[in-house]
């Protein structure tokens, strides 16, 4: 039999598997479990949509039984199976999403952390088994395959028996050794435990024979050990189940079980409606931001079940560009669920519930920056930057959407505030809202031209992104309030102002300015006196709608 050797980089996680002294090993369970669900969801999805196939529910199930004596813990289900070529690439490479994260997290720190908070999927068995046994029968295949590893130095696959479609793995538990044991995961009362906390709301029954003791029949003083079958999850979806039931942990160890992130969510959405489009959601507002946010790779998206079966892991028409980074699933039974891709970009329901969720996730957002500023700033620092390209890419469609979210560095306090904070804090004479770009706080605080502004008692706001200043030109205006920045030509600060600057063109110093605009021609308009400047001598100011800052920008962008 022919042996063959894992990808390098699915041999470097095996290899941290294997040695793990990971504390939260139990949650390979949790992976298997969802895995045979997955594949049973498969197999459903295919019978919805083929009418030459029967899903009775009752047929579908993963079954867990521990072997003490013989030392296996087999998890099998009567899901979709897996050919040759499947067990081999499936088993055999480490699936694209969890080697990405394998990869940043390994950076950034010591590989034990990633199996716990973020599931490395089928691998994980290894932390607690030292050879497993994968047997598989892929729906509309007469053979069956075992494949079979004891980690590090590879598998192999062959022919087997096996009487039904479906995957059956054994894992052969470590041995204990002196300072670390495995037993837990033979003992039956520990791997309900383990069931019930991270797979309750798995869709299909988990079966698990549990054993006990009792009388032997016709007996009066005489026990036998008995197996009985216990159906262990109690099977309701979390989305399904009531808010009030529901504690922040179930909500946070969904977003782990579902892989979502590695963080702890900032806030989670339950959605249930039931008006002109029935659908249930969950979704989430993540704290920190992806390390692939801003790259290509990113991909946004929403899981998408219909009614209960999962058929797209990312559907992106469920979320706007600017809320991109909001995670979650939508549940609805009001889609069609042998829908294809393309037909469900034009489905009417799906709209309806996009638009739904957008404004859900708006209104949530502003309840959490009205009523837990913190986390509304944790969130903003990561996410903001996306709400203000959503301000610009979509030339003001979502003005009414997104302006009120946006926050801004102010000079009043040196911290966030929001526009609207800003505009009710505006002395009445104040005719526009200031703002001043550039790379960072302190340099814009060195501009001379901002030195005006912040004397009326105005306040100014820091531009520091390059978005800043784009987004704002196409809100234009806050609460009928302008935007101007401090370098503009008519800051409306004093209208005798511009006059003098007029007047003392002419005057006595025209043959500076003369001499001055001769040297520098080309490079400036003109060059005029102004009553702008207090402490410094000379300041640059702009006379169309473009901003020195902006112009960099322009400038630097490939045309
Ligand atoms: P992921 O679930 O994130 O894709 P896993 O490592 O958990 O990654 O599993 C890899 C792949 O192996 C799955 O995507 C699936 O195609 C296949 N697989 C794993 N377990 C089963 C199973 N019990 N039945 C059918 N296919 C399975
Ligand atoms: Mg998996």
């Amino acid at each position: 039999m022919e042996k063959k050797q894992f990808q390098a980089e699915s041999k470097r996680l095996l290899e941290m598997m294997i040695n793990s002294i990971y504390t939260q090993r139990e949650i390979f369970l949790r992976e298997l479990i969802s895995n045979s669900s997955d594949a049973i969801d498969k197999i459903y999805y295919k019978a919805l949509t083929d009418d030459s196939l029967v899903f009775d529910k009752d047929n579908y199930y993963i079954r867990i039984t521990a072997d003490k004596d013989n030392r296996t813990l087999t998890i099998r289900d009567t899901g979709i199976g897996m050919t040759k070529e499947e067990l081999e690439n499936n088993l055999g490479v480490i699936a694209k999403s969890g080697s990405l994260a394998f990869k940043k997290e390994n950076e950034a720190k010591d590989g034990h952390n990633i199996i716990g908070q973020f599931g490395v999927g089928f691998y994980s068995a290894f932390m607690v088994a030292d050879l497993i046994t994968v047997t598989s029968r892929a729906l509309g295949s007469d053979t069956a395959y075992r494949w079979e590893s004891s980690g590090a130095d590879g598998y192999t696959i062959e022919p087997a028996e096996k009487a039904e479609v479906g995957t059956e793995i054994v894992l052969h538990i470590k041995p204990n050794t002196e300072d670390d044991s495995y037993d837990e995961f033979l003992e039956e009362y520990r791997l309900k435990a383990i069931v019930k906390k991270y797979s309750d709301f798995i869709r299909y029954p988990i079966k698990m024979d549990v054993s006990s003791r009792r009388l032997k029949e016709g007996t009066e003083n005489e026990y036998e050990d008995v197996k009985e079958e216990q159906h262990v999850n109690s099977m309701v979806p979390i989305w399904r189940k009531n808010k009030n039931e529901l504690t922040v942990e179930d909500y946070e160890k969904f977003y782990h079980e579902k892989h979502y992130g590695f963080d702890k969510p900032l806030k989670h959405i339950h959605v249930s409606a039931d008006g002109s489009v029935v659908y249930q959601a969950i979704l989430f507002i993540p704290e920190s931001m992806p390390f692939d946010y801003y790259s290509k790779e990113y991909e946004k998206g929403l899981e998408l079940y219909a009614n209960g079966v999962l058929i797209m892991n990312k559907c992106a028409d469920l979320l706007p560009d600017h809320f991109s980074f909001v995670k979650g699933m939508v549940d609805s039974e009001s889609l069609s669920l042998n829908i294809s891709r393309e037909m469900l970009q034009h489905d009417r329901q799906l709209k309806l519930i996009a638009k739904n969720i957008a404004s859900k996730i708006k209104s949530s957002l502003q309840s959490m920056l009205k009523d837990e500023r913190e986390n509304y700033e944790k969130f903003y620092k990561a996410f903001g930057r996306q709400l203000k390209f959503g301000v610009y890419n979509d030339y003001g469609i979502n003005k009414d959407q997104l302006q009120d979210l946006l926050m801004f560095n102010s000079s009043k306090e040196k911290k966030l505030v929001t526009l609207d904070e800003y505009v009710s804090r505006m002395p009445e004479d104040q005719k526009y809202i200031y703002y001043a770009s550039g790379e960072s706080m302190e340099r814009i605080d060195k501009l001379p031209q901002t030195e005006i502004v912040t004397d009326k008692g105005y306040e100014i706001l820091y531009f520091t992104d390059d978005i800043d200043e784009f987004a704002i030109k196409i809100l234009t205006s806050y609460k009928e309030k302008e935007f101007r920045s401090v370098s503009s030509g008519d800051l409306g600060i004093d209208a005798e102002e511009n006059k003098d600057d007029d007047a003392a063109d002419k005057s006595d110093n025209k043959d500076l300015f003369d001499y001055m605009s001769s040297q520098l021609a080309g490079k400036v308009s003109s060059v005029k006196a102004s009553k702008r400047l207090k402490k410094h001598p000379v300041c640059l100011s702009t006379e169309g709608d473009v901003t020195i800052e902006m112009e960099k920008i322009l400038n630097a962008m490939p045309n």
